[in-house]
């Protein structure tokens, strides 16, 4: 059997049909599309239909709603940097809300905007990783600019209520940003439906090409630019536009809009005959995240007596990549910040394992990780025992 990739939270294969179309627009059509003659126009049509798909992917109202970016770090830090910015010179507005489960690209800025002397507000989450609309509710103060919250959690995939959230911020006439990276694809996503002002996406986690996502940006609430220079992208964002990336995102926007029923249904499938599983046939075991409120496709659990790293080595040797949580923090062998805020103890926490799955999944791959995981658990436990 060929490898077998269960870290579609981390990143995702771009499927078959989306590198196809790639390849036209870095060979032949490689125009650059501001240019004024064939090679530059010729991209034009093509490049207006992947953003038409890019749209409808968000169900966008206006053509123009979405800004194309380098991916969702790049989007989460503008929006929440320009709305800083716009506020530098109002003592009145200097507040922000956000949760403590977010990604690092809102975490991190939000804690660079400290330093610059904003009042941060980290909203806790309960024990399954769920934050209320009635905590941002609480949280709202006159001075509050933004409030970013997430849509679906990276490591344990809980889905958190935006719509409730947004109509909080609404009401209180705070502008709401929600990274929905991990949520797009997986769910269906709605702009008009969150009611949110801005929303950030990253094409690489959709079976799309990697560096390329977009932010969303609620009419009339424009932001000053990121980059300054030419006047891509309605001067929102200077820079030759990345047309193979976006023709590439057109393609898996299509495809993961086509493919959100074949997820809520067999990746769910799949998922849960590998969660249920585990459950049902390893002892000491512990789900993470909410059960219900959870992408279909993620399963973090963590195995008492078994440290993370040292499974995710010998699932690797048996071929299967697997993760204990987010890529961009497993470098650092702190424990996730994450499961900390679900309350679990440290040493918990550096048990759990995530295993994502995508619409590439295929059954007999999920067999074949519960034909091998019984016995690298009890041998892992054994080791740690001193057996
Ligand atoms: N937000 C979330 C929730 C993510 O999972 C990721 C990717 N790990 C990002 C933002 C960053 O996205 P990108 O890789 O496109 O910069």
């Amino acid at each position: 059997m060929k490898r077998i990739y269960l870290d579609n939270n981390a990143t995702t294969m771009v499927s078959p049909a989306a590198a196809r179309e790639m390849e036209k627009f870095n060979t032949t059509h490689y125009g650059n599309p501001s240019s004024l003659h064939g090679f530059g126009l010729d991209t034009r049509p093509e490049l207006r239909k992947a953003l038409d798909r890019i749209y409808r992917l968000i169900n966008a109202p206006d053509a123009d709603d979405v800004l194309i970016t380098s991916g969702a770090t790049e989007a989460n830090n503008h929006v929440i940097k320009a709305v800083f910015a716009a506020q530098m010179d109002s003592v009145q507005k200097n507040h922000y809300i956000t949760t403590n489960i977010e990604h690092p690209t809102v975490y991190r800025t939000f804690e660079y905007l400290e330093k610059l002397g904003a009042r941060v507000t980290y909203l806790p989450c309960d024990k399954n990783g769920l934050i209320s609309a009635a905590q941002v509710k609480a949280a709202l103060t006159e001075q509050t600019a933004l409030v970013s919250i997430m849509l679906a959690n990276n490591e344990i995939g809980t889905i958190l209520p935006l719509s409730e959230i947004a109509a909080e911020c609404r009401q209180a006439g705070v502008l709401i940003h929600t990274d929905a990276t991990q949520a797009i694809g997986k769910i269906p996503v709605n702009v008009q439906d969150l009611g949110v002002d801005y929303l950030s996406f990253s094409a690489h986690k959709f079976h799309g090409p990697k560096g390329i996502g977009g932010l969303y940006v609620r009419h009339g609430r424009r932001l000053e630019p990121f980059f300054h220079g030419g006047e891509q992208m309605a001067n929102l964002r200077a820079g030759t536009l990345n047309v193979p990336g976006i023709i590439g995102m057109g393609v898996a926007a299509q495809e993961a809009l086509d493919g959100l029923a074949y997820e809520a249904t067999e990746v769910k499938r799949l998922r849960d005959k590998l969660e249920n599983f585990i459950l049902q046939n390893i002892p000491d075991v512990f789900l993470n995240g909410d059960k219900q409120k959870r992408t279909p496709n993620t399963l973090n659990i963590a195995f008492k007596d078994c440290e993370g790293e040292a499974l995710l080595w010998d699932l690797n040797e048996h071929d299967i990549a697997a993760s204990t949580g987010s890529a961009c923090a497993s470098e650092e062998l702190e424990s996730s910040r994450v499961l900390r805020a679900l309350g679990i103890d440290k040493a918990l926490s550096h048990m759990a394992v995530r295993f994502s799955l995508s619409r590439f999944t295929a059954e007999k791959e999920i067999d074949y990780v519960i034909s091998v995981l019984p016995a690298i658990i009890k041998r892992l436990r054994e080791i740690s025992e001193g057996k």
